[in-house]
């Protein structure tokens, strides 16, 4: 054999067929649900003002739910709304027996406590996992709710057949609807866990010693290109969770989405790889979906 020519071949782990099969599973568990008489799950998305970014997110929510079968409903306000308005928005929708899930989409404007809009969703409600309550049992490793782009994740590398547990899982990056949630999520005693994890951050040091040991390495920075093809094990399972704006003038937009690590020279010596776009932002919707239908199947039967 020519050893010189030899090339492994990453999986590329891509989020939009994995969402496809994933919600049609979830669209026939729906349409059963129904055949028996029951109404379909209801999402409802509130979104304040209109930043292109957020407007984009709640359209691509508001299609997955008419896409499996659930109810999605979009209430758009102005971003002149005050906070007590708000409130009592959720108030309403908490007491709304026929509404499963309620998600904000942030940032919201600065008037606005984003704090104290997330611990005014009633906790059975809380799709996008983010309140203290729910924080509080993932950390405890209790089943439920959990935040939607780390669980997104989970059932990414589910799809792909990634084997989880005895591996060590090391993510960069600590925030609380990235980071902390997915190093929770890995090192729990589930079926979607069972690693050993490292939590790695801006204060840690010789960065590099801890990716190099990553069996599956988690990358949600906010930084393009921050990682490179020398702080990657060969062999790892690399999942970018990264994506921000940056200039392209070639692009109609002039901008386009970047990952945190260098993709063209990691794709080369990872296992596995998520690509930017497709790879985890649609998982990220595909988990609010399952949050979703977990809570509508906590009222309605398995
Ligand atoms: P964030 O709240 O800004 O957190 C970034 C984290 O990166 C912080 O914990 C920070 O450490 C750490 N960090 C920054 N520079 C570092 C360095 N040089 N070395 C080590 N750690 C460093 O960001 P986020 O909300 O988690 O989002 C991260 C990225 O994921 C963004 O690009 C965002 O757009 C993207 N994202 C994508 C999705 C999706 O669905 N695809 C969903 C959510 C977020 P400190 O805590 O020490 O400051």
């Amino acid at each position: 054999m020519n050893w010189g020519i030899f090339v492994t071949m990453a999986i590329i782990l891509n989020g939009v067929d994995a969402s496809v099969a994933i919600r049609s599973e979830m669209s026939a568990e729906v349409a059963q649900f129904v055949a028996k008489g029951h109404r379909p799950p209801h999402l409802v998305a509130i979104l304040v003002g209109t930043d292109g970014g957020s407007m984009t997110y709640v359209g691509a929510k508001k299609k997955a739910c008419d896409e499996i079968g659930f109810t999605g409903t979009v209430l758009h306000f102005e971003d002149t709304i005050n906070e007590d308005f708000l409130l009592s928005e959720i108030d309403r929708i908490n007491n709304d027996s026929n509404i499963d899930g309620l998600i904000v989409q942030l940032p919201l404007p600065k008037h606005i406590s984003e704090e104290k809009v997330t611990e005014a969703i009633l906790p059975s409600k809380d799709v996008d996992g983010f309140h203290d309550i729910n924080m509080g049992r993932l950390a405890k490793g209790s089943h439920g709710v959990k935040p939607a782009t780390p669980f997104g994740i989970t059932l990414l590398l589910k799809h792909y057949g990634i084997e989880i547990a005895g591996k060590h899982a090391v993510v960069l990056g600590r925030s609380n609807i990235v980071g902390r949630p997915m190093s929770m999520l890995l090192s729990a005693a589930a079926d979607y866990g069972n690693a050993t994890v490292t939590l790695c951050h801006s204060r840690t040091q010789n960065l590099k010693e801890y990716t190099l040991q990553a069996d599956i390495l988690v990358v949600a920075l906010g930084r393009p290109g921050f990682v490179t093809a020398d702080m990657v094990k060969p062999g790892a399972v690399v999942v970018d969770v990264g994506t921000t704006r940056v200039d392209d003038a070639s692009k109609k937009a002039g901008w386009k989405l970047m990952g945190d690590v260098d993709y063209p020279a990691i794709e080369p010596i990872a296992s596995a790889i998520t690509p930017v776009p497709k790879g985890v932002g649609p998982m990220t919707i595909t988990g609010l979906m399952m949050n979703t239908l977990v809570v509508y199947k906590e009222k309605f039967g398995s």
